[in-house]
């Protein structure tokens, strides 16, 4: 009898679940060469030496097309139907402006647009401009621009006949999501605006108009009962590889977080890029009750960031499913996928034509023992990363997808802990600095521990 039951539901259960790509930071380098012989083998590395370099890419440099062919044929091997796809930018390589220019950044998001729309022919996808798809890149105008205008012409397959005018003013915009969600709403922004690198922005109150129009998007979605997803490549908040680094400038980061604040029942979750990393942040009530997530997902490019103060900032390129309740948008559960770059070349040099084999990394309610992918499920996984040096460890080793696995120690702790749980640039502060006086009085008491052991061995000795 159970059995039957059991039958009965699970079509139930299934039909109620979707699933969808998140892709993010490509950063496409065209001139990557690993046969350059004695020549530079890729400008995005600059003057670095880029020893071992393969045909699948270096971690000194952006990714070679090969290396995104294989990301996008992996993709559509492990789930050619999704329900759509996230692809959160950055598409060119790290070079400076000089390199560049308005017609190759142009050149380079129109061929990754191709590729993602040749593997995903009949699919929707939301893409977001990263702040490294313009020129000069991030200066980024709240107002009507040839980019905005050249990049809606490329996604015009994608984006809505409504979507268009808003994208060419903006760069944003705000769709109902496809079947089979019903109440699903999909809201791209331009976060690039508010990075603290945007001169073009940096005295505006509210460039583009945008906070204003994300309020009453989010309004309109609660009115009408719907859930919403907010997409973006910029994230607010701070990078957990480096202690007080911050994109938005401060007043953007406020206006961010009060309007999540304000509107939390009606997001769901937020997918944002631009770390190249694996994180999550923590958005709270003022009673300090969890409202809502943003996942910050891995990049593709291995790139190692030349950020100042960044210790072993390089990853191995991911990719990520995530399962969803199609009538909440909740996040059901989040698969993360990876090359293992240094296995991938190794392998290519013994045997020439064999793809690269992306596996299964992990998965987020296996790895960290919780039922789902909510703010209240994320933060039993922040406790316990808080809290627990394995799950820490293990959540280290999932931020740079596998790359940098040396321990991550106090310091290491408070850097990852505080830039998860606050968002806000005062309570950060605030963060850090008891983060790190609470691990400077442990190691105190530890040197007095220690100085009593020493002073009570000869005594033990008779
Ligand atoms: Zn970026």
């Amino acid at each position: 009898m159970r059995a039957v039951a059991l039958l009965l539901l699970c079509p139930l259960a299934a039909a109620l679940t979707g699933r969808f790509w998140h892709l993010t930071d490509l950063h496409w380098d065209p001139d990557y060469d690993a046969a350059a012989s004695g020549g530079q083998v890729c400008p995005s590395g600059g003057s670095r030496a880029v020893p071992a370099a393969g045909p699948w890419g270096s971690y000194l440099c952006d990714a070679p097309w090969r290396l995104l062919a294989s990301a996008v044929r992996a993709m559509s091997s492990r789930l050619q139907q999704p329900d759509f796809v996230l692809w959160t930018g950055d598409d060119t390589p790290h070079v400076p402006n000089e390199k560049l220019g308005e017609e190759k950044v142009l050149y380079i998001i129109k061929n990754l647009t191709t590729l993602i729309k040749e593997a995903f022919p009949d699919t929707k996808v939301y893409a977001a401009m990263g702040n490294h798809d313009f020129h000069p890149k991030n200066q980024f105008p709240g107002k009507e621009h040839r980019i905005y205008n050249r990049t809606a012409e490329l996604w015009h397959p994608w984006l809505n006949d409504a979507s268009l005018p808003l994208f060419r003013a903006g760069a944003f915009y705000s769709e109902k999501l496809p079947s089979p969600s019903v109440r699903g709403r999909m809201v791209v922004l331009n976060t690039n605006l508010y990075y603290d690198k945007n001169e073009v922005t940096a005295g505006e109150e509210d460039p583009g108009g945008q906070f204003q129009w994300l309020e009453e998007t989010l309004s309109n979605a609660s009115r009408a009962d719907e859930r919403v997803y907010i997409v973006g490549h910029v994230p607010p908040g701070f990078f957990e590889k480096k202690r007080h680094k911050h994109w938005f400038r401060s007043g953007f980061n406020e206006q961010y977080l009060k309007i999540v604040q304000k509107h939390h029942r009606v997001i769901a979750a937020q997918f944002f890029g631009h770390h190249h990393m694996d994180s999550f942040r923590m958005f709270y009530n003022d009673r300090g009750s969890p409202i809502s997530v943003m996942f910050v997902a891995p990049g593709v490019t291995p790139w190692k960031t030349t950020l100042p103060g960044v210790n072993n900032g390089a990853n191995n390129p991911g990719i990520r499913v995530i399962d969803y309740d199609v009538d909440t948008l909740e996040v059901l559960d989040m698969v993360t996928y990876y090359l293992n770059l240094t296995r991938a070349n190794m392998v290519a040099s013994t045997q020439e034509e064999e793809l690269p084999t992306w596996e299964e990394e992990y998965r987020l309610t296996e790895a960290f023992q919780v039922p789902d992918g909510s703010a209240r499920s994320m933060q039993t996984v922040l406790e316990r990363i808080s809290e627990d040096p394995r799950y820490l460890q293990q959540y280290y080793e999932f931020n740079s997808v596998r790359y940098d696995l040396s321990p991550c120690e106090e310091a290491c702790r408070v850097d990852h802990v505080c830039a998860i749980r606050e968002v806000d640039f005062t309570k950060y502060n605030e963060c850090v600095k008891t983060g790190s006086s609470a691990s400077a009085v442990i190691s105190g008491w530890f040197l007095l521990f220690c100085l009593l052991l020493g002073l009570l061995s000869p005594l033990r000795m008779l």
